[in-house]
């Protein structure tokens, strides 16, 4: 998931704050190579002001048929596939985000409906002369950067800025992050003395500490405002996903939340979760959702427990706004005792593949 704001305390303000050059050009090359009539677009409610006006616009200059996906998009994991499928477009239009972790390519390959990404660049001055002197303060002499992909074109500068101070950077690869992904953050771990992510809000940078054991400063380019998430940080989140564990463990009736969004997650894992609970004397249920509403799952009055095989934000960051516990599938392997917390709070991770930080383990 990416956070766009469109209101900000940096000079750059309203429509300045994102660059479609780049992203006009792209529509226009693809259209002309693939000669599309009738595609569907989406964005994220970020971009649904001055970006979707402007790219909605152009392309019926371009004399394209053009279906708005309605619904929430929450990231490339959420895309309008049952409403490609239904209004029989030739494209996916998916603005905001880029496919990184979420391949559909044998649903592509099965419909012929073809998925462009077009990731949006964030046209915002990147403070480095502030970004530095906090770093300094810290006294860290090597640093990890990592950022949303709406920045990820600006990385290049900080080499340059930071070499001049004596600070040594490190990006891997691409240096994108998402919410449930910070493998990029993961391979630097053992390099560096703590990680900036340079992003709008909270959301992107609380994870990598708990993923990293590395202290972890966000900058928001967007209000200029820093955040540092420590030890301290570190330790009352996992304090709080112990006791949620705890708590689930105590349940018989179990509910294993499936989400059918494009990208969240494949169903034969909560096959696999459905067994383990089973296999450990428990009832569980399989229930399939497109969009999590904890007031309608209040309703399953039977459930004592909910599992989630899904996007991992759900049972991390919202799990106040449910009645029973609810815990992702590799905290239910800690709840039924087939992996130890002293494993799970150093999560082995294949690297440079697409698996999600939270998922079921193999
Ligand atoms: S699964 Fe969740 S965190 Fe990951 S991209 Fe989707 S919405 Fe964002």
């Amino acid at each position: 998931m990416v956070i766009f704001f469109q209101k900000a305390k940096n000079n750059n303000s309203g429509f300045e704050l994102y660059n479609l050059k780049s992203t006009i050009r792209e529509i226009d090359q693809i259209i002309v190579k693939y000669n599309y009539k009738r595609i569907i677009v989406q964005f994220p409610d970020g971009l649904l002001g001055y970006v979707c006006k402007t790219i909605v616009n152009h392309l019926r200059e371009l004399k394209v048929e053009i279906i708005l996906a309605g619904d929430p998009s929450f990231g490339a994991c959420d895309l309008p596939t049952h409403q490609a499928e239904l209004f029989k477009v030739e494209a996916i239009f998916h603005f905001g985000h880029s496919s990184f972790a979420f391949s559909l390519s044998s649903w592509q390959e099965i419909t012929g409906i073809t998925i462009h990404y077009f990731p949006v660049e964030a046209n915002v001055e990147i403070r480095w002369d502030l970004i530095s002197k906090k770093i300094l303060s810290l006294n860290w002499n090597s640093i990890g950067i990592i950022t949303t992909i709406q920045h990820t074109s600006i990385l290049n500068q900080a080499q340059s800025y930071f070499n001049i101070l004596n600070i040594n950077v490190s990006i891997h690869k691409e240096g994108q992050i998402l919410g449930c992904n910070q493998n990029r953050a993961v391979y630097l771990a053992g390099k560096v003395d703590g990680f900036l992510v340079i992003a709008g809000g909270n959301f992107h940078a609380s994870p990598v500490v708990v993923a990293t054991n590395r202290p972890t400063l966000r900058y928001d380019p967007f209000n200029l405002e820093f955040k540092l998430f420590d030890d301290n940080y570190k330790n009352s989140y996992l304090k709080q996903r112990y006791a949620m564990i705890l708590k689930a463990r105590k349940a018989k009736n179990w509910g294993v939340l499936l989400s059918i969004k494009s990208g969240q997650f494949p169903s034969d894992q909560g096959k696999k979760i459905i067994k383990l609970l089973e296999k450990a004397g428990k009832n569980a249920v399989t229930v399939p959702m497109y969009k999590i509403d904890p007031n309608h799952l209040i309703n399953f009055e039977h459930i004592e427990a909910w599992v989630i095989n899904l996007c991992p934000r759900i049972a991390t960051d919202d799990y106040v706004s449910f009645r029973k516990p609810i815990i992702t599938s590799r905290e239910l392997l800690v709840a039924l005792d087939i992996m130890s917390w002293e494993h799970f709070i150093n999560p082995k991770i294949r690297l440079d593949s697409s698996e999600h930080l939270l998922m079921l383990e193999t």
